[in-house]
């Protein structure tokens, strides 16, 4: 019987199979049927090429199956995939990994846990502050965005999105992102901050340089924990390896994921050996996980990071991020805000950005929305973009806008 039904489905399109069968989380999916991907470039069943203007939400940095990423997977495969759970073999992909993070990172940020996504780096940072001050508060700014599972969502600064959702976590703050004043709100009673140094959801708002020498300072003064969260902004997407550098301020934890797997998935946050040891003891196993650092997606990250630092691949982000600037330009486009490769382009309505990101679609490029700003579109190509594909980008959106507006 179960067999009569396979060879039933085998006849169903791919198309219809993933509205049946596969948990849906949008009335109206994209539903780009791909066939492959390589460099800036995905391909669908019917041979049409796209522009991949948003490396699968700041994932492919180093493009789409890199050969050096995929040469390290390949050999990974041969030697073993999982083996045990996180953090009790000495399993050489995992320290290259954590080794490599620490000689990017400064010397008070020597200490990574290694998990699957970005909320679980997330979760992880969250109970590593409470553990470590023995506090309960936590603090995230408005409009921020750490992921979907409860904790991370608790944090989250939209209600939209998370008020359906309730009971979350106790003892949250979201405060003004950008406000000093707000920092008061930081007391002795705060486990962590969690913020994101550029926000990406919101549209691309950076944090103010005051803003976040202050924060710093408050964090120093009550003891709480600094978190940043660069899971967005991280593996060279806003110019430099990590958007704190270009701030000079230094996080207690710093939260990677997406571009550092370099397609695989990963998370990790990193912290001072001082205070991760706390996830040790009282009690002991402070975070499980039994996928976490999972020897694939670790020799990805590392060649991923390899790859980053060989093509120096973020000297070309500054110019390039010029070039965008330069050939964008529309009367429909009111503004564009970036960090490096990551841009928000502002229309004067939310229809309007809808209407342009599926034109956009129809003509070859992929871009998108952002989760708290519905009137800009997003753009954060692979890094390994070049002045050419630049250039053929821009025409294809400035044909997408033209073909809106008339
Ligand atoms: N933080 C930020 C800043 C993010 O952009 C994202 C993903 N969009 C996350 C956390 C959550 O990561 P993941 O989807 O891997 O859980």
């Amino acid at each position: 019987m179960w067999e009569q039904a396979d060879k039933k489905m085998m006849s169903i399109s791919n198309r219809t199979l993933f509205l049946n069968h596969l948990a849906q989380t949008s009335p109206s999916p994209l539903a780009l049927e791909i066939e492959s991907a390589e460099g800036i470039c995905l391909f669908d069943i019917h041979g049409k090429k796209y522009i991949d203007l948003i490396s699968g939400i700041s994932v492919s940095n180093v493009g789409h199956r890199h050969p050096t990423v995929v040469k390290a997977i390949e050999e990974q495969l041969k030697k073993y995939m999982h083996v045990m759970v996180y953090g009790e073999y000495v399993l050489s992909p995992q320290v290259k990994l954590a080794e490599a993070l620490s000689k990017l990172l400064p010397p008070t940020l020597n200490s990574t846990y290694i998990v699957n996504s970005g909320a679980e780096a997330i979760e992880g940072s969250m109970k590593l502050a409470k553990r470590y001050t023995g506090r309960t508060e936590i603090i995230s700014f408005k409009n921020a965005y750490h992921g979907s599972t409860q904790g991370a969502l608790s944090i989250m600064g939209d209600e939209f999105f998370k008020n359906s959702f309730r009971p979350l976590l106790p003892d949250v703050k979201i405060l003004e992102f950008n406000s000093s004043e707000a920092l008061k709100n930081i007391s002795n009673r705060t486990a962590c901050i969690i913020m994101e140094p550029i926000q990406g959801e919101a549209g691309i708002v950076p944090g103010k340089q005051d803003f976040l020498n202050a924060l710093r300072k408050r964090c120093d003064e009550t003891g709480a924990l600094l978190v940043f969260d660069e899971i967005q902004t991280g593996c060279g997407r806003t110019g430099t390896m990590f958007a704190f550098e270009k701030y000079n301020v230094v996080p207690d934890v710093l939260v990677l994921a997406k571009g550092l797997g370099g397609g695989m998935p990963i998370g990790t946050f990193t912290s001072s050996k001082e205070i991760m040891s706390c996830l040790t003891n009282n009690p002991v196993l402070g975070h499980i996980t039994t996928f976490g650092g999972h020897p694939v997606s670790c020799v990805a990250a590392l060649a991923t990071l390899n790859v980053l630092q060989s093509e120096n691949l973020t000297a070309s982000v500054p110019e390039n991020e010029k070039l965008f600037h330069s050939l964008l330009q529309h009367s429909a486009i009111k503004q564009i805000r970036s960090a490096g490769l990551l841009f928000a382009v502002e229309f004067e309505s939310e229809e309007m950005n809808k209407k342009v990101i599926e034109a956009c679609i129809s003509n070859g490029i992929i871009t998108d929305w952002f989760l708290f700003n519905s009137t800009s579109m997003r753009i954060a190509p692979p890094l390994t973009i070049n002045t050419e594909e630049i250039k053929l980008a821009c025409e294809l959106i400035l044909k997408s806008i033209q073909q809106v507006v008339s």
